[in-house]
């Protein structure tokens, strides 16, 4: 049986925080009334750039319940007058680039006046219903647009469950891990350009295809067109050129995280990718969710990882990166009442965390900068439902699975909608990413 792989044992060394900053005090409430099952409670705070539906000018903001906090208007207003902000306002610009390069002192001091600033018990905004009106907008109300300029995109291929899936499927258990799998975080440069926000609808894409057992490539769109569950982080501070950052540097370089569909074309990859990895099957669309959840904001959630075994060399030995966030995917086709949850796995399963991934990737100086992009690849966990592709969870199209509906699914078919959601589950409230949706269009006529 194929799929009677050797499972990783996830057991986890649980961490106790010894401190806690305030901001994530779980007893903290707003003036803003959140539900426990909200995404966006006051201890998450998370970053976005958005536009009004009734039209006017792109802002920066945070989330708070079903409102976004105009952050444009505040700092207009002289509220982030602390040291780090005083005089700079990054939050008077169309991308976050800016505030995230003012580093770790920084993103404390707006957290913190931000959620002093929604805090229940804080007069200056709840009393002032003028100042409400102009900064508190609801949420259906705006469009969200893409948080950064993303100036590059990795992405890479760190969990151990969808490495041995994929290798097993293509080359068997037994050859199932690359020998330098477990010795580095493998990954490839993707494309910045073709990075889009959530609700960016995506056209299916053609190409070169081999079908079968034939020995010259076809043209024609793709029939395995698969999403990818995964996490990427967003830098803050980079680094010089020739100055690579360590590994227990890496922290205070990474601002927070997105949700990341990488779309692919299982089809063209598998004709295309000897010998320099994927090229054409991923440069299409790579769709991210638009808040971008602090590091700080998780930081209650840090866990420990799995065992790493060959212990990895000292430049890339971490035991911080790991985060417990819970994810799902649903797909749901046109011919659907609702959208059906096709998988459910976690961050936590990564192999390589992040701390790890940023110390490998500039090991030879290469130089990262503020608002680039480092997916984690698929994130898939132990058990059959947790895997997070349609390549994983039709077992290369050979099991298709079933839908409510009675329609099977080997691969995406046009009018198909992906959404991805995640969050850290606290008690009694929910650290949120809101979600990471696309649809996919026919293919484009020639
Ligand atoms: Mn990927």
């Amino acid at each position: 049986n194929q799929l009677n792989l050797r499972f990783r044992d996830y057991s986890f060394n649980s961490r106790k925080l010894t401190t806690m900053h305030p901001t994530n005090d779980p007893e903290l409430k707003s003036f803003i009334n959140t539900e426990p099952d909200s995404h966006f409670p006051i201890q998450n705070l998370p970053y976005g750039v958005c536009s009004p539906k009734e039209g006017g000018s792109a802002f920066i903001c945070t989330a708070i319940g079903n409102y976004v906090l105009n952050l444009a208007e505040l700092e207009q207003a002289g509220v982030f007058d602390g040291p780090e902000l005083d005089g700079k306002r990054p939050f008077s610009e169309l991308a976050l680039n800016t505030f995230l390069s003012m580093g770790h002192k920084a993103w404390m001091e707006a957290r913190s006046v931000i959620s002093n600033l929604l805090d229940a018990d804080e007069p200056s905004l709840r009393d002032n219903e003028s100042l409400r009106e102009l900064v508190l907008i609801p949420m259906d109300k705006v469009e969200m647009l893409l948080p950064v300029r993303i100036g590059d995109y990795t992405d890479f291929y760190s969990s151990e469950q969808h490495a041995l899936n994929v290798g097993t499927m293509f080359r068997g258990v037994e050859n199932a891990l690359k020998p330098n799998w477990r010795h580095l975080p493998v990954g490839y440069h993707g494309r910045s350009s073709s990075v889009v926000v959530s609700g960016t609808d995506i056209h299916r894409p053609q190409g070169q295809i081999l079908s079968g057992d034939g020995e010259t490539p076809g043209f024609h769109p793709s029939d395995r067109v698969d999403f990818e569950l995964e996490v990427g982080f967003i830098t803050g501070e980079g680094n010089r050129l020739g100055e690579p950052i360590p590994v227990n540097k890496a922290r205070e370089h990474i601002f927070g995280l997105v949700l990341v569909n990488d779309w692919s074309a299982r089809d063209i990859q598998k004709w295309e990718y000897q010998p320099l990895g994927p090229f054409l099957a991923k440069n299409w669309a790579t769709s991210i969710s638009p808040w971008i959840v602090t590091l700080d904001a998780l930081e209650p959630f840090r866990t420990g990882g799995p065992q790493q075994d060959p212990k990895p060399l000292p430049y890339l030995r971490s035991d911080r990166g790991w985060y417990d966030i819970e994810l799902e995917v649903y797909l749901q086709g046109e011919q659907m009442q609702e959208p059906h949850r096709m998988a459910a796995s976690n961050y936590k399963y990564l192999y390589w965390n992040m701390n790890q991934q940023l110390a490998h990737q500039t090991i030879t100086g290469c130089d990262v900068q503020p608002g680039d992009l480092y997916a984690s690849g698929t994130i898939s966990g132990p058990l059959e439902d947790s895997y997070g592709s349609l390549l994983e969870l039709s077992w290369n199209g050979e099991r298709p699975l079933k839908l409510p509906n009675g329609e099977e699914r080997a691969f995406l078919r046009d009018g198909d909608t992906v959404t991805m959601t995640g969050y850290a589950r606290g008690d009694g409230y929910r650290i949120g990413f809101g979600e990471v949706k696309g649809k996919i269009l026919p293919a484009k006529e020639l």
